[in-house]
């Protein structure tokens, strides 16, 4: 059996998708702060509740036999983390702290942690591997750096086995339509173009045309979040068989696209003009993040499958979709 915590949430659900399909028996904890019910397949077993609740955890690893935790559950907006590092610092390092103290005393050796491109800061390299040096710029990004020090100490002095992952820029949606991104509010660019060009909101901005890269927008590496999924079965089966104990990867596709490019190719795939306008720079983007994840290739075996247009046209079926399901 596994718990999944934060198996109600974008990247959380979709990894619970691969899990049962995999034939995994799945356990998931989520307090719905922001993932959905009706986001976790029903094969899994859903518990509400959080996991500060050292209580309830106890509780959890008592009544199943628990082989490893997959932990997803985290606030991760980089703009309210500024304004309220202590919301981050409670949600994102204390109560994973509490998780794996519990863990810990209920002898539960095997972690698959959820991490973050945004422990980079401003890389001075445009790709970025996992020896590119670590420098936060926000309490976010600072707060998913603190777990993975923490994870490693428990890896030294308690022998918990671990696979940190180390996301570039989600997107994209589970190929049935049945889940996708739905966070509210939203402030992911996919999303937002999608969400302007079905007339949700009047236009889309870019923020800053004056950065260092080919058209002056910023670039990300974009990656679909079934391939995320993927790496997180690879990565978990790598754990239960011990062939990994303690390891980080990057995953990202490898490929950079700009903010215009990104708004171009979803006009090319609705068909539907957006009205851009040029706004600010929101604080903290960086000029490029792209990831070199040959690391998680030689060692895994895993690699991206999807390009980004077939990204954008899963993200545009579970858009189009979601209008006339969730309205
Ligand atoms: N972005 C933008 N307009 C928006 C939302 C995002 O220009 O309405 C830009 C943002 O500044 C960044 C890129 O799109 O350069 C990707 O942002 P997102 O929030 O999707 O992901 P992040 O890279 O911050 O994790």
């Amino acid at each position: 059996m596994l718990l999944v915590v934060g198996g109600a949430g974008y990247i959380g659900s979709h990894v619970v998708k691969e899990l049962v399909e995999d034939n995994r028996e799945v356990v998931v904890l989520d307090n719905l702060s922001t993932g959905h019910r009706w986001a976790v397949d029903e094969r899994a077993i859903f518990i509400e509740g959080d996991m500060a609740d050292s209580k309830l955890l106890q509780k959890v690893f008592e009544i199943y036999n628990i082989e490893a935790v997959l932990h997803f559950a985290a606030s991760s907006l980089v703009g309210e983390s500024v304004i309220n590092p202590i919301k981050y610092y409670e949600n994102n390092v204390s109560s994973t702290l509490t998780l794996l103290k519990v863990m810990k005393e209920n002898k539960i050796d095997k972690f698959i942690f959820s991490s973050s491109a945004a422990v980079y800061g401003i890389p001075s390299v445009d790709i970025i591997d996992e020896n590119t040096l670590t420098n936060p710029i926000n309490p976010y990004g600072k707060s998913k750096l603190m777990v993975e020090q923490i994870v490693e100490d428990f890896h030294y002095s308690y022998g918990l086995k671990y696979v940190t992952l180390r996301y570039f820029n989600a997107a994209g949606a589970y190929k049935t339509g049945e889940i996708g991104e739905y966070h509210n509010p939203e402030t992911h660019l996919i999303p937002l173009v999608l969400e302007h060009l079905l007339g949700k909101k009047s236009s889309i901005s870019i923020y800053g045309n004056d950065y260092n890269t080919k058209d002056g927008t910023c670039i990300r590496d974009y990656i679909h979040v079934t391939d995320l999924a993927r790496a997180h079965v690879l990565a978990l089966n790598a754990v239960l068989n011990e062939e990994v104990t303690n390891a980080i990867f990057n995953l990202g596709n490898g490929n950079g696209y700009s903010v215009k490019e990104i708004i171009d190719t979803c006009e090319i795939i609705t068909g539907i003009k957006p009205i851009v306008k040029l706004d600010k720079r929101r604080i903290g983007d960086p000029d490029v993040l792209v990831a070199n994840s040959k690391k998680i290739l030689k060692e895994l075996g895993w690699k991206a499958t999807i390009d980004i247009e077939d990204i954008i046209k899963s993200a545009w079926n579970w858009h189009k979709s979601i209008l006339v399901k969730r309205k």
